[in-house]
């Protein structure tokens, strides 16, 4: 007996709308794209009885009444004509799935009236039949109403979460709706409460209205859109919006490419504030990949990443500034969430800190003129009898403990120049629980974390050495024996070049060891057993990242000086000069380096202002 039959269209339709409209969010997203693609210029949505009853309404192009009645067919769609136009999609919607299967599990009302129809019409559908059409008087544009969401599918229904997990998503897809579409004005009410507004007009009014004033406040422009400062750090990877063409999507490609350009900037568990509008020839990428689009597939994964990267990179180095948090960091937490989107709740910014686009006035100027000599000068170091040009007069012969710094003497006159106006205003109080410096400048009090000074120091005089091929080594008298496991093993031996090129000669040493015959000319303030250890875990804890930066960062962190030494106050004047030349405030991990208090928020705590 034959047993194929051919699915009934309303079962079908059904079957496709699980695909289409997993929950209310994912429909209200078809509806809202609709809308945008009818060029409407305001959305209003308002939703009820958990997302189950929806109600959306555009001021677009519109329906013809035949185009009415067409709308909730399935495969019926005014976007794609030829198959080319597949491979070159402008628009959100093509598939013409959304109407068909949303209307065939619910009960829906359409209005709609376009500019050539002197009056308007509307259907009534119960799940996915028209029972219902009528004439009506209304403006050019589409009100759409769904009740009863499910109504017919209740296995579906009971996959439903609680009122508040599903209006959080509903929240979610309309916030990044609007934020990409910037010019459009967008309305979300929820139970008849407004909990979303934006005025359409451009894109810095739709950031102030979607998050806050101070989130603005720290965006800043780059080629493929906008990147937040250390300011406005968030603990998930959540307020990293991607859209390409438009198009929210999740792009672990770019979200990554981001991230890594960050990379030593970060705390651990921080992430940045991004938005990411990435125009790209719709030929390059395939949408049709997902049924409701979320994910995007690219034909050139790499040449993404790197472009993205190197651009941030770029500009967050021209933006050296941005990068270092100002003493008064809010944490992030009111706007942790898309719970509460009013504006007015981030308006919390009346406290004073030195920020430090003030503090580092002069010190853009000077940076390029230390960019301008770092081409002629690899690597400059200070001498010791210019350390009195800290205005502090104790002047002490060699620095002990500090070989590292006094082996090279190699010093550029204008480097120097730049490093005494730096400092010129400095004065070093002193060493705070043999852990913080102490220094005092202009009106400000600067607290310096010792350990993170050194280390973001080492970081970056390694990462230079590195790449000017500078790091030449030394003979072990004993080859040192470490002992790994089979993956660590496998992970070095296929990076033999990498260590060799940092001065580790290693070799196979048998079953689970490896032996290391040279290491770097480098103050190991650990041994480097330890520090190799460290760099062994650092390159397995982290894959995504380069091994290269593994090594530097090991390196540095294990081997800088550790809070609980004590210094001289020459050491410190060494350590912040060369901190103010590369200019990095941060540990490569993100720890920030400087704390500032203002003379005016002592004077305050005391009452005397
Ligand atoms: P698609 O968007 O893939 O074309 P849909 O099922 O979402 O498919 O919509 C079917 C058609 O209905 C669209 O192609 C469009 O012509 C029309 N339509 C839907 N929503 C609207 C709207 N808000 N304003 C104007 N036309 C609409
Ligand atoms: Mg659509």
């Amino acid at each position: 007996m034959n047993k194929i039959k051919i699915l009934d269209e309303s079962i079908s339709n059904i079957i496709a709308a699980g695909e289409v409209v997993e929950n209310p969010a994912s429909m209200i997203k078809e509806l809202i794209e609709n809308s945008l693609d009818a060029n409407a210029s305001l959305i209003k949505i308002n939703v009820t009885n958990r997302g189950q009853n929806v109600k959306i309404i555009d001021n677009g192009d519109g329906m013809s009444k035949i185009d009415l009645f067409l709308s909730i067919e399935r495969h019926a769609t005014s976007k794609i004509i030829t198959k080319e136009d597949i491979y070159n999609l402008r628009s959100y919607g093509f598939r013409g799935e959304a109407l068909a299967s949303i209307a065939s599990v619910s009960k829906m009302s359409i209005a709609s009236k376009d500019k050539e129809s002197e009056t308007g019409h509307q259907i009534y559908v119960n799940a996915g039949k028209i029972v219902k059409d009528k004439e009506i008087v209304k403006n050019q544009g589409t009100e759409i109403e769904i009740k009863n969401l499910f109504f017919n599918t209740p296995a579906r229904l009971k996959f439903l979460r609680t009122k508040n997990t599903e209006y959080s998503k509903i929240k979610h897809v309309v916030l990044t709706q609007a934020l990409a579409n910037y010019n459009v004005s967008f309305q979300l009410s929820l139970d008849n409460k407004i909990v979303l507004k934006t005025s359409g007009k451009g894109f810095e009014n739709c950031i102030t209205e979607l998050f806050s004033f101070n989130i603005l406040k720290n965006l800043k422009k780059f080629k493929y859109g906008y990147y937040g400062t250390m300011d406005i750090l968030r603990s998930t990877k959540d307020y990293i919006f991607t859209y390409i063409n438009k198009r929210y999507v999740k792009s672990k490609i770019i979200e990554t490419a981001i991230i890594d350009a960050y990379y030593t900037k970060l705390m651990k568990g921080k992430y940045p504030f991004a938005i990411i509008y990435f125009d790209i020839d719709p030929k390059e990428i395939d949408v049709n990949v997902h049924p409701s689009k979320k994910i995007i597939k690219f034909s050139n994964d790499n040449t993404i990443y790197n472009d993205i990267k190197s651009e941030l990179e770029k500009t967050l180095w021209e933006n050296e500034s941005d990068s270092m948090p100002s003493l008064n960091i809010q944490e992030e937490n009111t706007d942790s969430s898309f719970k509460d989107i009013a504006p007015t709740k981030y308006f919390s910014d009346e406290k004073i800190s030195t920020t430090p686009t003030q503090m580092f006035d002069n010190f853009e100027l000077n940076k390029k003129n230390y960019q301008k000599n770092k081409k002629n000068e690899t690597f400059y170091e200070i001498k010791e009898e210019n350390n009195n040009f800290v205005e502090n007069n104790n002047i002490i012969d060699t620095p002990k403990n500090f070989n590292d710094f006094s082996q090279k003497k190699v010093v550029n006159e204008n480097i120097m120049e730049y490093k005494i106006d730096r400092v010129k205003n400095i004065k070093i109080l002193g060493q705070l629980n043999n852990m913080y410096i102490l220094v005092e400048r202009n009106d400000t009090l600067e607290i310096y974390d010792q350990h993170i000074v050194h280390e973001r120091i080492l970081y970056e005089e390694l990462k230079n050495e590195y790449y000017n091929k500078k790091i030449s080594k030394q003979n072990l008298l004993t080859p040192i024996n470490i002992e790994v496991s089979e993956i660590e093993k496998e992970k070095v031996m296929q990076n033999l070049d990498i260590f060799n090129d940092f001065g580790f000669e290693i070799e196979d040493f048998g079953e689970n060891e490896i032996i290391i015959r040279t290491v770097p000319t480098f103050n190991f303030r650990e041994s480097v057993k330890e520090t190799f250890f460290n760099i062994i875990k650092e390159m397995m804890s982290k894959k995504e990242t380069d091994i290269r930066e593994n090594i530097i960062i090991s390196m540095s962190c294990k081997n800088a000086i550790k809070a609980g030494e004590k210094l001289e106050i020459e050491e410190i004047s060494i350590l912040l000069n060369k901190l103010y030349i590369y200019g990095k405030f941060t540990c490569p991990h993100g720890r920030p380096i400087i704390l500032k208090i203002p003379f005016l928020e002592l004077d305050k705590k005391f009452g005397r202002k």
